[in-house]
Order: structure tokens, then sequence, then C-alpha cells
């Protein structure tokens, strides 16, 4: 499949494992560095392109050496980036991630990031793809307030669309980012950002506030895997237990696990064509998670199929350092599901 990401791009400076958490005043050890690609968007357009899809990236980087870097890292993950505007008045922008095995805190220079304006993408960017993913509305700051528009312009080309809004760094949590979900098939929250734009700690009720005819909304919860509402009803799907070297871009990883599937299955636009478990094996196209590549019992719908696809592929995501360093093929996503039964 042909997506277009439209997102922000940075380089992650990731500390691992810190001795203690940083405090004012105070110096702490890390185990160790890494300077890698980082941003939500491009941790999903790896993931995707990982997976086998045609993956074309247009955002904004400065002309420096690190935005150089992250197209050069973009290339190398099989991501075409000849459509990454370069701007000398502005600096690429860096994430600096502190983590443990457990979580994460990250201190962030938007530069580039918050400078792609949505009519630089435009109708003649969009055509060709099926989907278009957007991540991060709350740093690409010049992209939000076109961004119903582009949403809306991909859905009348044809195109499905998807929106990870990451976190909201001043906390504002806008109401127009839901009002963006007129214009959304797939919106993917963690638990943090639906609390923080529905206000419910609860996942159930977060989801059935955001509940409209169109949006399927996929509320991702870390470690305790993940929640949607299927016709109506709340269905869980566990993450897979391993033990995380880095969970840097498990939610990116998920995500593009999740869309490679719904897309592929053209199983979008929204929750009713996700069809009832009865129907599953031959409905899809072609079985992506299906019992005999990975043993799952049979019946199992195919929102849930691609939902433990995507957990496959988050949980893979944490096994090295780095939000790319460990992200599957689809063959490396299917074996991990087989072998979890
Ligand atoms: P985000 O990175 O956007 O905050 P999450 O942390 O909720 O997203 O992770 C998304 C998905 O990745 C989870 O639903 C889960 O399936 C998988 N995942 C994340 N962290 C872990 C972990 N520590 N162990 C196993 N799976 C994980």
């Amino acid at each position: 499949m042909r997506f277009l990401v439209a997102g922000e791009l940075n380089l992650d400076l990731i500390l691992r494992n810190y001795l203690s958490f940083p405090a004012l005043g105070q110096e702490t050890l890390v185990e160790d560095v890494t300077l890698t690609l980082g941003s939500s968007s491009a941790i999903c357009a790896a993931g995707l392109a990982k997976l086998g899809n045609t993956v074309i990236f247009t955002g904004k980087v400065g002309m420096d050496s690190w935005g150089e870097l992250c197209l050069e890292s973009l290339a190398k993950l099989g991501v075409d980036a000849s459509r990454v505007m370069r701007d000398a008045g502005v600096k690429t922008g860096i994430t600096v991630s502190i983590t443990s095995p457990r979580d994460r805190a990250m201190v962030t220079y938007l530069g580039a990031m918050a400078t792609m304006r949505a009519e630089e993408i435009g109708a003649r960017g969009i055509d060709g793809f099926d989907h278009l993913h957007v991540a991060s509305v709350f740093l690409q700051r010049a992209l939000r307030p076109g961004l119903k528009a582009l949403l809306a312009l991909a859905h009348a080309r044809g195109l499905t669309t998807s929106l990870d809004p990451g976190f909201d760094p001043e906390e504002k949590w806008g109401r127009d980012v839901i009002d963006l979900l007129a214009e959304v098939d797939v919106f993917l929250p963690n638990e943090v950002e639906l609390r923080g734009l529905t206000g419910f700690s609860d996942p159930e009720q977060g989801l059935r506030a955001l509940e409209n005819d169109r949006t399927l909304t996929v509320a991702k919860l870390g470690s305790d895997g993940c929640a949607v509402l299927e016709n109506g009803t709340l269905m869980r799907v566990p993450a897979f237990p391993v033990e995380p070297v880095d969970t840097t871009g498990a939610g990116d990883s998920f995500n593009a696990g999740f869309l490679h599937c719904v897309v592929a299955q053209a199983l979008l636009p929204a929750a009713p064509a996700l069809l009832p478990a009865q129907t599953s094996v031959q409905a899809t196209p072609r079985s992506i998670a299906g019992r005999r590549e990975d043993g799952a019992p049979t019946g199992q719908s195919p929102l849930r199929q691609a939902l433990r696809f995507a957990a496959a592929c988050g949980a893979l995501s944490t096994l090295a350092a780095g939000g790319t360093g460990a992200q599957a093929t689809e063959e490396q996503a299917k074996a991990f599901l087989k072998s979890r039964g």
C-alpha cells in the first residue's frame, strides 16, 4: 500500500537507564547513549516501510547536519524523503529522551517541526496514496490550523486517514483536535492523551466520549495493552509480556502494525466495516493474523486480529534502543504471534 506521512522530523538523543531520575542541581549517570532518528511520525513511517509498504514522508527540517541525518536515516529505513522540505531559516528539532525499562521522560526543541503548513502539502501532495497518517498535532503548530481541511481533502481524493495526537506539552488539549475526528478514520491516542482530550481517566469512558459516526479510536495503554469499542462494546487486547530495553516509539510501531493491517484489508473507514467475529476469516482478503499463521483462535474479528498484530509490533519494538532499532517485518511479527499462541 502507499502511505503518505505528514509529520514532524527530529533526532532523538536517548539516554538509557538512569541511576536516579535527574533532579535540579544534581548530576546523574546513564548506562548508554544513542543519537538516532526520532519523531512519532518518522518512527511510524519506518515501521510501515519495514512491514513492506511504500511510504513517502512530507515534513520540514533545517539546512543543518541534524536535518541531513534525519533524511539519511529515513532513506536507510526505506522511507522516501524526497518530499521533505528544507528551510535555512529554522533549526532541525531534537528530543532528549531519558529512559528506564519502565518509562521515559522527554525534552523537545521544536525548531522546524513547528513550521510546515497544510497548504504546503496541498492536493498535489496527496494524490496517488491510499492513506494519510499524521502524528504529533501539538508539536506541528503550523500544520494544526489547516489540518482538518487537509484531512477532508484526503477523504475527497479517496484516501483513508489516521491521527496520533501525541502529547500536548502545554497540556491545553484543545477542542479543535476532537473536532478533527470528523475527518479521521483511525485515532490512536495513548492513555495520557485520551485523558487529556476527554477528561476521563477510565479508557472506556474516554472512548465513549469520542464516539462519532466515523472514527475508530484505539486507546493505547502501554504494557496493559489497548482498548477499543467494537460495535459499542469494549474490547481489550492485552500487551505481550516482554522485557523491554527501551519503550521509545512503541506506540508508533503499534500504529504502523495496525495501519498496515486495516489499510491493506480495506477495513476502513471506521467501525461498521470491522466485521463481527463469525465473518472475519472469509471476509478478509488476506489473513494477516489468522489461525494458520499465528495460532490465534478462530473467530477472532478482523479488528482483534489487527490489534494483536499491532501489539506484536509494539512489543517487538521495545527490544532495542531507539524507536526504529527493533521494528518488525511482517514475517517477524507473525512469527512472534505464533510463538505467543
Ligand atoms: P505510546 O508509545 O504511544 O505511549 P503505548 O506505550 O501505549 O503507546 O504502547 C503502544 C502499544 O505497544 C501497547 O498497546 C502495547 O501493545 C505495546 N507496548 C508498549 N509498551 C510495552 C511493554 N512494556 N511491553 C509489551 N508491549 C508494550
